[in-house]
């Protein structure tokens, strides 16, 4: 009976498992018609300095799906990275960004932003990532100095002379690097002083708990002391409270993103953002 009830707890997980490969397999499809088929399109969400200017965005895949609806990032990209589609879908993001970066230089409402573009291991590590990026640039004619690229922690652990190389060969055009999610890796300091980095970014995990845990103010609090100590922009993700951003200007964290300023928004919503703020700021002077 035992062995019976076994049997059958194996049938079910092999049955669960096929599903699960299943879906993904049919996910796997799907993307790649969105991606072959303009079935895709990024989101830009505002970064806003303690000035209160918007000094960029940061670009954010987004894929509804045609029966499904809207498909989240964390489920897709890593479909995208086994399956190799993150290097197609990488170039189109980059491709999109760059481009938006171009029209933003025509209007004097815009002409300042940056551009944030995730970037993941895999696609790092491809051998013609430098030479894509360069290639992107220069059919879109997008200032290089406007774009930021976002490499994780997971970029760095492999193959980090290699990587260096390739940091510098973009930074030596005037590309600027991030590294996302800081603090959730597992990293060790002596890579922060190999890397040509601009900017920290901290973690969502430790912003969103800052005012309720010491711990995580006490992580912010050395994020932004080593980010200002390295000479390091220091930005934070996913501030949502008043209260987050309080604690985080209190310590010297120069830049802030997430829902308190604005969620991620189509390129009409960043427009309008900078409008009305800009409305706002010339009714208080
Ligand atoms: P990420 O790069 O750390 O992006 C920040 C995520 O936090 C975004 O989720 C954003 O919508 C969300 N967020 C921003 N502010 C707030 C806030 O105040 N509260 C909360 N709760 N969330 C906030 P999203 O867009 O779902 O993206 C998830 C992840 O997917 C990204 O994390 C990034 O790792 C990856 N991703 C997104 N677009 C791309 C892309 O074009 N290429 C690659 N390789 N990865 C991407
Ligand atoms: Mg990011
Ligand atoms: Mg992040
Ligand atoms: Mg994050």
């Amino acid at each position: 009976e035992a062995k019976a009830a076994g049997r059958n707890t194996l049938r079910l997980f092999d049955t669960r498992m096929q599903k699960c490969a299943e879906s993904r397999a049919e996910l796997e499809s799907d993307l790649r018609r969105a991606l072959e088929r303009d079935g895709l399109h990024l989101a830009y969400q505002p970064q806003v300095s303690e000035a209160g200017h918007v000094t960029g965005v940061e670009a954010l895949l987004r894929w509804n799906h045609p029966t499904r609806g809207p498909v989240s990032p964390a489920e897709f990209i890593p479909i995208a990275e086994t399956s190799g589609l993150i290097i197609p879908c990488g170039e189109w993001v980059l491709d999109q960004a760059c481009r938006q970066l171009s029209r933003w230089e025509t209007n004097a409402l815009t002409r300042s932003l940056s551009i944030a573009v995730n970037v993941s291991a895999h696609q790092l590590r491809h051998p013609g990532f430098v030479h894509q990026v360069k290639n992107v640039l220069h059919h879109t004619g997008a200032d290089p100095r406007k774009l930021k690229l976002e490499l994780t922690e997971s970029c760095l652990v492999t193959d980090t002379d290699a990587t260096v190389e390739k940091m510098k060969a973009l930074k030596a055009i005037g590309i600027s690097f991030s590294l996302d999610d800081f603090g959730t890796g597992f990293s060790s300091l002596s890579y922060l002083k190999r890397l040509p980095l601009d900017q920290l970014k901290i973690d969502r995990s430790f912003v969103s708990d800052v005012t309720k845990d010491a711990n995580a103010a006490v992580i912010t609090r050395s994020i932004i002391a080593l980010g200002q100590s390295l000479s390091l922009e220091v930005i934070a993700e996913g501030v949502e409270t008043e209260c987050q951003h309080r604690f985080l200007a209190m310590h010297g964290c120069g830049i802030y993103q997430g829902y308190l300023f604005s969620r991620p928004v189509s390129v009409e919503g960043v427009e309008e953002y900078l409008l009305h703020r800009s409305e706002r700021s010339a009714a208080l002077a």
